[in-house]
C-alpha cells in the first residue's frame, strides 16, 4: 500500500471540514485532545462494520462511509447525548483512490450535518472493516439508559420500522418491488439518518431509550430485561411505511416491522404524566412518534392484536440472516 500518511492526509485530514473549538488537538499527533465542559459528562460508543457480515461485499463505498458513522451517532442519540468527536479505524484490502474518495465524502457529509469532528484513527491493511468510536456530551447525570422503564410507562417508536428489512429482501432477490420503491427502501438500509435531534428532544421525557438496530421486538426486549419489566405491544399500532404496507401481505409486513433490524429509529418509554407534553413537543418539531404499547409488571414481551389474539413472531424475528 502506498504511504499510509499520504492516505490519511488526502482523505481524512484535508477534507475534514468540521472544526470544533473544543478540539485542542486533532489528527496528526499521538493523541487527540478535547475539552469536556465541567457540567457535562462524556458518552462513548464504538461499532464495527465488517464486509460480508454487516454489509454485502459489493456495497458502494459511499454507503459504507455514511452508514458506519450513522450507526455510531445513533447509539449516542439513544443515550440522549450530543455527538461531538469521532475516531476511525479503517482496515483496507487495497489502496483504491476512488473508494477512499467516495467513502470519505459521504462520511464527512454526515459528520458536517451533525457538527462532528474526526479527531484521529488508525489505518491498516487487511480485509475491509470500519470501526468508529463516537464521543458525545450529556449534561451531568442526564444520560438515558435502557434500564429506566417502569410499569405503566408507554412505549413509543419514531417514524416507521421495517423498511431496511424490506430493502435487504430486495437485495437478496427474495422479492421485487417497483424501482422507485426499491430505491427508497435502499436509502433506509444504506443511508439511515441517526435520530440525533430526536434523542436530544426526548431526553427530558423518557424513562428508557434504545435505537432499533436488531429489530423492534429484540431491541424493546433489551429495555425490558435491563429494566426488569414486561410489555404488551399492540402489533397493529406499529408504524409501517406506505411502501412496506403495499409490498407485503399484512402479516408479513408486521413481521418485518417487528423482526428486521437496521432501521435506526428510536424506541423509548415515557411515564404517562409526561405523555401529553412529549407529544406536543414532538409535533412542534415535526417528529413523528407512535405509541405502540405499555410497560407492565413481570417479564417478557407480549405481542397482541386488537381482537385480543396473540401475534406470533419467530424466536429471533423474521429476518435475521
Ligand atoms: P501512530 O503510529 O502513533 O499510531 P498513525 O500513523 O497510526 O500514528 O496515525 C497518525 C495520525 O493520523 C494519528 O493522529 C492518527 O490519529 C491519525 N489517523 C490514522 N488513521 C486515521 C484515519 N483513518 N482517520 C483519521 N485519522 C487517522
Ligand atoms: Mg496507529
Amino acid at each position: 500500500m502506498p504511504n499510509e500518511f499520504k492516505l490519511i492526509t488526502d482523505y481524512f485530514d484535508r477534507p475534514n471540514r468540521v472544526f470544533r473549538k473544543d478540539v485542542l488537538r486533532g489528527i496528526g499527533d499521538d493523541c487527540a485532545v478535547v475539552r469536556v465542559p465541567a457540567n457535562k459528562q462524556l458518552a462513548v460508543s464504538i461499532d464495527t462494520l465488517v464486509a460480508g457480515v454487516h454489509f454485502p461485499e459489493n456495497t458502494p463505498a459511499s454507503d459504507i462511509g455514511h452508514k458506519a458513522l450513522a450507526v455510531n451517532l445513533s447509539d449516542l442519540a439513544a443515550a440522549g447525548a450530543a455527538p461531538c468527536w469521532v475516531t476511525l479505524a479503517l482496515t483496507l484490502p487495497e489502496f483504491n483512490t476512488s473508494w477512499l474518495k467516495a467513502f470519505s465524502a459521504h462520511f464527512f457529509a454526515l459528520a458536517k450535518k451533525f457538527n462532528v469532528q474526526l479527531i484521529g484513527g488508525d489505518t491498516t491493511h487487511g480485509p475491509l472493516s470500519v470501526t468508529i468510536q463516537a464521543h458525545g456530551l450529556v449534561p451531568k447525570n442526564k444520560i438515558i439508559s435502557r434500564s429506566g422503564a417502569k410499569p405503566g410507562d408507554l412505549i413509543y417508536v419514531t417514524n416507521t420500522v421495517g423498511n431496511a428489512g424490506l430493502a435487504l429482501m430486495c437485495l437478496q432477490n427474495k422479492m421485487s418491488i417497483p424501482t422507485k420503491d426499491r430505491a427508497l427502501m435502499l436509502q433506509h438500509l444504506n443511508r439511515p439518518m441517526p435520530r440525533v435531534k430526536e434523542g436530544l428532544l426526548l431526553r427530558r421525557f423518557v424513562s428508557a431509550m434504545i435505537d432499533v438496530s436488531d429489530g423492534l421486538a429484540a431491541d424493546l426486549s433489551h429495555i425490558l430485561e435491563q429494566s426488569g419489566v414486561g410489555a404488551v405491544l399492540q402489533v397493529e399500532d406499529v408504524p409501517l411505511s406506505a411502501v412496506l404496507k403495499k409490498s407485503l401481505p399484512k402479516k408479513k409486513a408486521r413481521e418485518m416491522a417487528l423482526g428486521s433490524g437496521d432501521d435506526y429509529e428510536l424506541c423509548f418509554t415515557v411515564p404517562v404524566g409526561k405523555r401529553a407534553v412529549m407529544e406536543k413537543v414532538m409535533r412542534a418539531n415535526k417528529v413523528k412518534v407512535s405509541c405502540v404499547g405499555e410497560i407492565v409488571r413481570g417479564k417478557g414481551l407480549r405481542l397482541v392484536l386488537r381482537d385480543g389474539k396473540k401475534f406470533l413472531l419467530g424466536k429471533k424475528g423474521y429476518l435475521h440472516f
